[in-house]
C-alpha cells in the first residue's frame, strides 16, 4: 500500500439493479497523476464519489491512504465568505489567512483575496477551487472536469497551472476529463472507464511533452 494511495478491487456500486461500477480495479501512486476519461454516464463522478468517502454504500475493497481533496466542474465557493475564507475553511490549528494567501498567490490570484466569490470570473472561481483543494496538502487529488466549464484560452492557463502545483506538490491526481488531449498532455497514464470497469490504459511519452509555442501561449495568458 505505501506506494499507492489508491487501491480498489472489485468495487460495486449499484443503482437500483444498475451496476455502474462493476468489479472496477484501481490503483493510483503516490505522485502520479492519472487522466481518467470515459462517456457521459460511464460512473466517472461515481468512482471519485467513492474515493472521497462521499459514497459508501459500495461492496468490494477501496483503500485510500492519506488525505484527499476534491474539486468539481462549478467551484462551489461560498457567496457570503471571502475569497480567502473559502480557501482557509475547514482548516483547524493554522493561521488560516497565512495558509489561504500563500495557496493564492500560487495560483496567482493574491489580490483578489479579500473579494467576494460573486465578483470572480469562471476561472478564478475555479482556481480558488484548486487553492481550497491544495491548502489541505492532499495526498490525493480528485479533479471531477474541472475545466470543463472555460473557455480555451483559460483551459491552457489551467493546464499549466496544474502542472505547475502537481510538479510542486506531487500529490496523486485522479482528473476526469472529456479532453483527450489535455489527459494525454498532462497524464502519466490515461484510463477509460467503460461499463463499470477500466476498460484501457494508455502511457503517453514521457514529460516533458509540452508544445513550445503553446508553453509561450499559456504565459501570456496566465499573467492577469
Ligand atoms: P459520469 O460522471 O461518468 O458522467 P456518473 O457517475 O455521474 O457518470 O453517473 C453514472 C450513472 O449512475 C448515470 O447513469 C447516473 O444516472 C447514475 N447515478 C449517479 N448517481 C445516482 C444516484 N444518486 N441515484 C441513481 N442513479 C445515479
Ligand atoms: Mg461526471
Amino acid at each position: 500500500m505505501a506506494q499507492h494511495v489508491v487501491r480498489v478491487r472489485e468495487l460495486v456500486r449499484q443503482f437500483g439493479t444498475r451496476k455502474v461500477l462493476d468489479n472496477l480495479d484501481l490503483d493510483v501512486r503516490r505522485g502520479e497523476f492519472v487522466a481518467l476519461l470515459g462517456r457521459s454516464g460511464s460512473g466517472k463522478s461515481t468512482l471519485l464519489r467513492v474515493l472521497a468517502g462521499l459514497d459508501r454504500e459500495v461492496s468490494g475493497d477501496v483503500r485510500v491512504d492519506g488525505t484527499v481533496s476534491v474539486a468539481f466542474q462549478q467551484p462551489r465557493l461560498l457567496p457570503w465568505r471571502r475569497v480567502w475564507r473559502n480557501v482557509s475553511l475547514g482548516l483547524h490549528g493554522v493561521d488560516g489567512r497565512a495558509v489561504a494567501d500563500r495557496a493564492l498567490a500560487e495560483v496567482r490570484l493574491s489580490e483578489h483575496a479579500e473579494a467576494w466569490p460573486i465578483t470572480l470570473s469562471g476561472g478564478e472561481a475555479q482556481r480558488v477551487s484548486l487553492a481550497r483543494a491544495l491548502v489541505r496538502e492532499p495526498d490525493l487529488l480528485l479533479l471531477d472536469e474541472p475545466f470543463g466549464a472555460l473557455d480555451a484560452l483559460t483551459r491552457l492557463a489551467m493546464h499549466r497551472l496544474v502542472e505547475d502545483l502537481w510538479q510542486a506538490h506531487r500529490p496523486g491526481v485522479l482528473l476526469v476529463t472529456h479532453d483527450i488531449d489535455e489527459a494525454l498532455q498532462l497524464a502519466d497514464r490515461v484510463l477509460v472507464l467503460d461499463e463499470g470497469r477500466i476498460r484501457a490504459e494508455h502511457l503517453p511519452p514521457p514529460r516533458p511533452r509540452r508544445h513550445a509555442d503553446l508553453t509561450e501561449l499559456r504565459d501570456r495568458v496566465l499573467v492577469d
